[in-house]
């Protein structure tokens, strides 16, 4: 059987509304394939909580639901990608979410992974290894209670969802027993932003690939399990030999 861990797979970046499941198919990205996952949320969350300069810039634009200015997101992302862990691949969650950063990736990719490489097999090799982008597509219908219903493991990272995949005790991690926490963005009135921020301005970023052929529609409002298979699909047949 084919070790899917020891093998470069490549960028993987997931597209999709808030709730659609990223986060959740990224943890099983990461799982299988072994490299990281990079949360633009979970960084700039982590900004706010430590009180940076980032976190204070961008504090009261999450509160708000809406979307941090680029130049914010680039030095983040930029800073992220230049660590060792990268090297393998990595599976980009929550970015890019306008079609201008997903240009500054195509971008920093290039210059940081083919500099110094500027003939035609590595202009096959930077076409092979090109980000697959998979888009989660779910019925609106389901973003709410996805949202609403969201809890996590401050411990472990665990996602919980009180309709959909329950702890087996109440509002506690199965798997370290820490008392789960709910995002503060995660009410009715900020999600109803943060939605109206992913029409506007991430539904660009669909197109942007669409037209470059590296976006695969992936139907996500199957249960957690289904929607895996076809992410795991979908990578394998991108990376079918690494990259
Ligand atoms: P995103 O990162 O896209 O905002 P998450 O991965 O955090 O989304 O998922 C949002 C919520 O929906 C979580 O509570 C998660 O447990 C739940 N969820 C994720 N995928 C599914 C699915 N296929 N079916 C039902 N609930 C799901
Ligand atoms: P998420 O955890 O992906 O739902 O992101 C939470 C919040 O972080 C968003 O509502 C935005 O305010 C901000 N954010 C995360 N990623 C980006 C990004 N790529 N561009 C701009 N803002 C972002």
């Amino acid at each position: 059987m084919v070790n899917r861990a020891a093998r470069n797979i490549g960028p993987v970046v997931l597209l999709g509304p808030p709730g659609a499941g990223k986060g959740t198919q990224a943890k099983q990205i990461v799982d299988r394939y072994g490299v990281p996952q990079i949360s633009t949320g979970d960084l700039l969350r982590d900004h706010v909580s430590r009180g940076t300069e980032i976190g204070l810039a961008a504090k009261a634009i999450m509160a708000r639901g809406e979307l941090v200015t680029d130049e914010l997101i680039y030095g983040i992302v930029a800073e992220r990608l230049r660590q060792a862990d990268c090297k393998r691949g990595f599976v980009l969650d929550g970015f890019p979410r306008t079609a201008a950063q997903a240009g500054w990736l195509d971008a920093l990719l290039e210059k940081t992974f083919f500099e110094n490489l500027p003939t035609p097999e590595n202009a096959a090799t930077l076409e092979k290894c090109a980000p697959v982008v998979i888009q989660l597509l779910v019925d609106y219908t389901q973003l709410l209670p996805r949202l609403t219903g969201r809890r996590s493991c401050p411990t472990c990272g665990r996602l919980y969802n009180l309709h959909f995949q329950p702890p087996l005790v109440n509002e506690l991690c199965d798997v370290d027993g820490s008392k789960l926490v709910v995002r503060s963005d995660d009410r009715e009135e900020v999600i109803a932003e943060r939605l109206a921020a992913y029409e506007a301005q991430t539904k660009p970023v669909a197109d942007y690939y669409r037209v470059r052929r590296r976006l695969v529609p992936v139907n996500a409002d199957r249960p957690v399990e289904e929607v895996t298979a076809q992410v795991f699909d979908a990578i394998d047949s991108h990376y079918p030999a690494g990259c």
